[in-house]
């Protein structure tokens, strides 16, 4: 059984805030300082270019790929770290498509977060091969695919409504009928129990920095079926998937076997660091226990906040099991709300055009912070400090 008290003690969060913003940027652990000064101090400083080897900075991409693909389901050898979550998008859907290369459709549905459907947006002006892109409502995702389908992208869990696809059934659907399958788990590693072996998905990316608590810009990673690795056709051709980077021929040609060839360049070495101690703490921790005490801390604030902050409608599914790790709400003012709740040190975040939305990450957040966050937010709305001038001004990231 995963005990909360120690992961919460794990992170190191500023005295008073109540952080409801794991889904969005997880908080510090507190090992996160001496690995950055340790990478820092005793690995670049006194290593210089001989950390490549000696600090096996060159194999980190695949190392931290095992790591993190423990927390998926995904067996050593079939998932790399590096790069961000857009390029990944690119990389798995454009290795997708050139799978499947008599199909023209990619099937993604309106719910998806926006980068992803930008990215596919500019592979298929790219290709100027007659691609087209299907986005319908996330309900209809299943009845959309068809013997048309190339690849279907979905993102797991809805970033507004945290609303949770059935992902076994798209899967099961999309293979019956041929078409490749892009799993996005932005919202799921480390929210909820992930399994990519079992569902059986050809691709699976996602980033470190939400739920994994990497940092800001912590690297994307990205999961090969293994039964695809021998055939996976790159499609970002850098020098870390050849064969010999270091023979530097003029052309490429992939490693064979191996997820390698899904490396591009140069990954961020210090953000590494700082991923490896984020992986740290889930060596403490039971993703099915997390679930079931997201459930149970969700289901408090829903019940909290609909009891007792008028106004405010509660904007997901009523059915925890086809919810993810946050709660989001409706509210006419909802962005000078959430900044009310900001200057009261409660952090959650809003989305366009009306969505407050709260991460509930059971590491470091109890139900002491859930009833005094919602006690919080039951005053602004009752004394209407949400209405007050400076909590109208809008940000350049909200
Ligand atoms: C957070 C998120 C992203 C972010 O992509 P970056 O390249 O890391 O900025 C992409 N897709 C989904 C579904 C996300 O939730």
């Amino acid at each position: 059984m995963t005990d909360f008290s120690k992961t919460k003690a794990m992170f190191d969060i500023p005295d008073g805030m109540i952080y409801l913003n794991g889904n969005s940027l997880g908080p510090m652990p507190k090992t996160a300082p001496d690995a950055m000064n340790r990478f820092l101090m005793e690995e670049w400083r006194t290593e210089l270019v001989k950390g490549w080897n000696t600090k096996n900075w060159f194999m980190q991409t695949n190392s931290l790929g095992d790591r993190v693909g423990k927390l998926i389901g995904a067996a050593p050898g079939s998932t790399v770290v590096g790069d961000t979550l857009s390029i990944k998008v690119f990389q798995a859907v454009s290795s997708a498509m050139a799978m499947v290369p008599d199909r023209k459709v990619i099937l993604s549905d309106n719910g998806n977060f926006p980068t992803d459907l930008y990215m596919v947006e500019g592979l298929i002006d790219l290709k100027d091969a007659g691609y087209e892109l299907r986005t319908p409502n996330p309900e209809n995702v299943l009845d959309n695919i068809s013997d048309e389908v190339a690849v279907v992208m979905i993102t797991e869990v809805d970033y507004r409504t945290g609303r949770k696809h059935d992902m076994k059934k798209i899967i099961e659907k999309a293979h019956a009928h041929g078409a490749m399958v892009v799993w996005d788990l932005a919202h799921s590693a480390g929210a909820i129990p992930v399994d990519v072996a079992d569902f059986d998905t050809d691709f699976a990316i996602g980033c470190t920095y939400k739920y994994l608590n990497a940092g800001p810009g912590g690297p994307a990673f990205l999961y090969v079926a293994p039964r695809l690795i021998d055939t996976v056709v790159p499609t970002l051709t850098g020098w870390f998937g050849h064969e010999a980077p270091f023979a530097f021929d003029l052309n490429y040609k992939p490693i064979a076997g191996k997820i390698d060839r899904m490396r591009v360049g140069t990954p961020s070495i210090a953000s590494f660091a700082l991923l490896d101690a984020a992986l740290d703490v889930w060596d403490h921790v039971d993703i099915h226990d997390v679930r079931a005490r997201s459930i149970e801390l969700s289901e408090l604030l829903i019940r909290e906040v609909e009891a007792r902050c008028p106004g405010v409608k509660f904007a997901g599914m009523r059915d925890p099991q086809e919810r993810g790790s946050q709660v989001s709400f409706r509210f006419e003012h909802g962005y000078a709300l959430m900044q009310a709740l900001i200057a009261r040190n409660v952090v959650g975040d809003f989305r366009m055009p009306d969505v407050i939305r709260f991460g509930v990450t059971p590491l470091f957040i109890g139900e002491e912070e859930i009833l005094n966050a919602v006690e919080i937010m039951e005053d602004i709305l009752r004394n209407e400090i949400w209405k007050e001038d400076r909590f109208q001004v809008r940000s350049a990231v909200t």
